[in-house]
């Protein structure tokens, strides 16, 4: 691990603008776990975007993306290297045309929240993604994730994205790309920068309705809770995780400040001091269970970053 100092004089080399030193992650994911950034920066520019995670390859610093940080556990001993959050920051959304058939071709920088795309979507009349409605987070995590909701996911409503990988900032159109079950398949060090979506010209009103029934029957469905993810657990083959959860007896078990959900089995949550390691051993407790009562093996949806535990999950 480099030190503040030496993380200090490589970044110099290509980054003059601000950087917060050792900024808590759990400020900035909704579980609110974890320890903090070494080195955290907000780009507000692709130029930017680039520079930095091309000076992170250059200058062998380790280096980690973060969008909402709602599908993201982040270890309790904090994250060595640079964190960049593309946010607000980098969040422009723009019309670049028309298709054959006359629906809209929109283009979307990664740190754009989909609640901020929505609303675009809803005042410029532009109908496709209200399925996304309510779904914490930004769009570049949403294209990685390929996120869903009642049946639809990112994947359908995507024309093209942009990554950057290898240090090329590559345009890859839909049929280019391997799209799974919450993912997207993608050389590691691939970041988006935007993606382009096709939507359908709207009426405003019906938009608006739907894309508040959606949010609605969320906060019927989904546990209040100090901090949470989304589903903790990917959905095996035609069954709920959460259902398996509960029937092998685990809604409510505990591990500190961690909890298997009342409300809704497949949310692990963090009830108000739960640390990382709590959530993971709860994490690993609901696997081994489930494995012994249904022999199937859960595997998370959320990711997990940092420490000794780091792993893609996913
Ligand atoms: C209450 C709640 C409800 C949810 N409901 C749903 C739901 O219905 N459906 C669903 O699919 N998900 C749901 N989620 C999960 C989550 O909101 C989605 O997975 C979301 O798309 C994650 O986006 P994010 O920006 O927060 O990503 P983050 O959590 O910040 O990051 C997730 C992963 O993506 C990577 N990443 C982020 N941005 C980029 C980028 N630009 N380039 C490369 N890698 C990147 C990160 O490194 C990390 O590995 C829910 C979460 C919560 C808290």
């Amino acid at each position: 691990m480099l030190t503040d100092h030496e993380l200090r004089a490589r970044l110099r080399r290509f980054w003059p603008g601000g950087v917060r030193w050792q900024a808590p992650m759990a400020a900035l994911t909704t579980l609110k776990v974890g320890g903090p950034a070494q080195a955290l920066v907000m780009p507000g520019t692709r130029d930017e975007v680039t520079r930095l995670i091309n000076g992170c390859r250059i200058e062998e610093i380790p280096c980690h993306i973060i969008g909402g940080g709602s599908n993201l556990l982040v270890a309790d001993e904090g994250l060595a290297g640079l964190v960049i959050g593309l946010g607000r920051n980098f969040a422009g959304i723009g019309r670049i045309g028309e298709d054959q058939c006359g629906r809209i071709l929109v283009e979307v920088e990664a740190g754009c929240s989909l609640a901020g795309l929505l609303n675009w979507c809803a005042d410029s009349a532009l109908s496709g993604l209200e399925f996304a409605a309510g779904i914490p987070g930004t769009v570049g995590g949403a294209v990685v994730m390929n996120a869903g909701a009642w049946g639809r996911e990112i994947k359908d409503v995507l024309a093209s994205l942009i990554w950057l990988s290898g240090g090329e900032a590559v345009r890859k159109a839909r049929p280019e790309l391997d799209f799974t079950y919450r993912c997207l398949r993608r050389p590691d060090d691939a970041v988006i920068l935007s993606a382009v979506f096709t939507l359908a010209p709207g009426d405003r009103a019906a938009i608006r309705k739907l894309c508040r029934e959606h949010v609605a029957a969320r906060r019927s469905r989904q546990p209040k809770a100090y901090g949470l993810a989304g589903s903790f657990f990917k959905n095996p083959e035609g069954v709920a995780a959460g259902k398996l959860i509960e029937a092998a007896g685990l809604k409510g078990i505990v591990s500190g400040g961690a909890m298997v959900s009342e409300r809704h089995a497949n949310f692990i949550v963090n009830t108000g001091n739960a640390t990382a390691a709590d959530i993971i051993r709860l994490m690993e407790l609901v696997q081994a269970r489930v494995w012994e009562v249904h022999r199937v093996r859960l595997e998370p949806e959320i990711k997990i970053a940092g420490g000794v535990t780091e792993k893609a999950a996913g």
